[in-house]
C-alpha cells in the first residue's frame, strides 16, 4: 500500500469530551503519522468538523441548513490547519488545500497539484468538504481518496470496527472481520453515509473501519495486516 485517504472525525482534534481544539490529545496519532511518512507511505487527510460545529446541529437551533453547512465546512478548514501545524511540529511536510476558497489561508483543491505533493512525500490535507452542503466530511474522503488514486480509505473511529449493533448497547453485537459494500448497504450498518460507501462500491475502493486509540493500528493496517474491519466490493 502506497497511498492511503486517512478520514478523521473532527472530534479526533478535540479535548477529552471530542470539543473544540485540544493538541495534547492528537500527539500519538500526529507521531503515528510521522513515523508512516518516514517509511515511504503517501498520505491524504480529511479531517471532518464535528469537534467545533455540525451544520445539522446548528439547523435543528433554527439555523437555515445550507448556512449551517457553509459554517461547518469552515470548521474543517480550521481543523486542518491545526492538524497540519501539528505535524510540522513532527517534521513532517504538509500542504493543506481546500475545496472552497479562503485566499490567503489554504489553496483551492487541485486534484494535479495534490498528486505532486505526495509524490514529494507532503501530507496532504483535504479541507472544506465537498464544497457543497448537504455532504459530510465522509463523502469527501472517498471523493478525494478516488481522485489522488488511493489504494484505501481508512475511517479512524472510537470502536474497533464494524459491529452488527451498536456495542456500547448490545452485549450480543458481533464484530465483523470483513463485509462486502453491498452487505453494508443492505443491512443498513450505519458505517459512513450512502454516497461515501456508494462512490467506493461504483469505484473498487476498499476501506477499513479501525479504533484509532489503539497504538500502532495506522501501521499495521498499511503493512496488510487484518485490523478492525475491512470493506471491499467481494
Ligand atoms: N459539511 C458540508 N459539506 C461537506 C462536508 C461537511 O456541508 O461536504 C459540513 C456539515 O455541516 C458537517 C460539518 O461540515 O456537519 C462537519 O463535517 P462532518 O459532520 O462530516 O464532521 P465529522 O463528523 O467527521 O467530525
Amino acid at each position: 500500500m502506497t497511498r492511503v485517504l486517512l478520514k478523521l472525525s473532527g472530534e479526533a482534534l478535540g479535548g477529552a469530551d471530542g470539543r473544540g481544539l485540544e493538541p495534547a490529545g492528537s500527539a500519538s496519532l500526529c507521531a503515528e503519522i510521522a513515523e508512516l511518512v518516514a517509511a515511504g507511505r503517501q498520505l491524504g487527510i480529511v479531517v471532518g468538523g464535528g469537534n467545533l460545529v455540525r451544520g445539522a446541529s446548528l439547523a435543528e437551533g433554527g439555523c437555515d441548513r445550507v448556512t449551517a453547512d457553509q459554517i461547518g465546512t469552515l470548521g474543517t478548514i480550521m481543523n486542518g490547519l491545526a492538524l497540519a501545524e501539528q505535524l510540522r511540529q513532527h517534521g513532517v511536510s504538509c500542504e493543506t488545500f481546500s475545496s472552497i476558497a479562503v485566499d490567503g489561508v489554504v489553496e483551492v483543491f487541485h486534484r494535479d497539484r495534490a498528486v505532486q505533493a505526495l509524490d514529494a512525500g507532503k501530507v496532504c490535507f483535504f479541507t472544506g468538504g465537498t464544497g457543497n452542503p448537504l455532504f459530510t466530511t465522509d463523502t469527501a474522503a472517498c471523493l478525494r481518496a478516488i481522485e489522488i488514486g488511493a489504494d484505501l480509505v481508512l475511517k479512524a473511529t472510537k470502536v474497533d470496527g464494524i459491529y452488527s449493533a451498536d456495542p456500547a448497547k448490545d452485549p450480543n453485537a458481533k464484530r465483523f472481520a470483513t463485509l462486502t459494500f453491498a452487505e453494508v448497504l443492505a443491512q443498513d450498518l450505519g458505517v459512513m453515509d450512502l454516497p461515501a460507501i456508494c462512490l467506493c462500491r461504483d469505484h473498487n475502493l476498499p476501506l477499513v473501519v479501525y479504533d484509532m486509540t489503539t497504538a500502532g493500528a495506522l501501521a499495521r493496517i498499511v503493512r496488510g495486516e487484518s485490523v478492525g474491519t475491512r470493506v471491499t466490493v467481494a
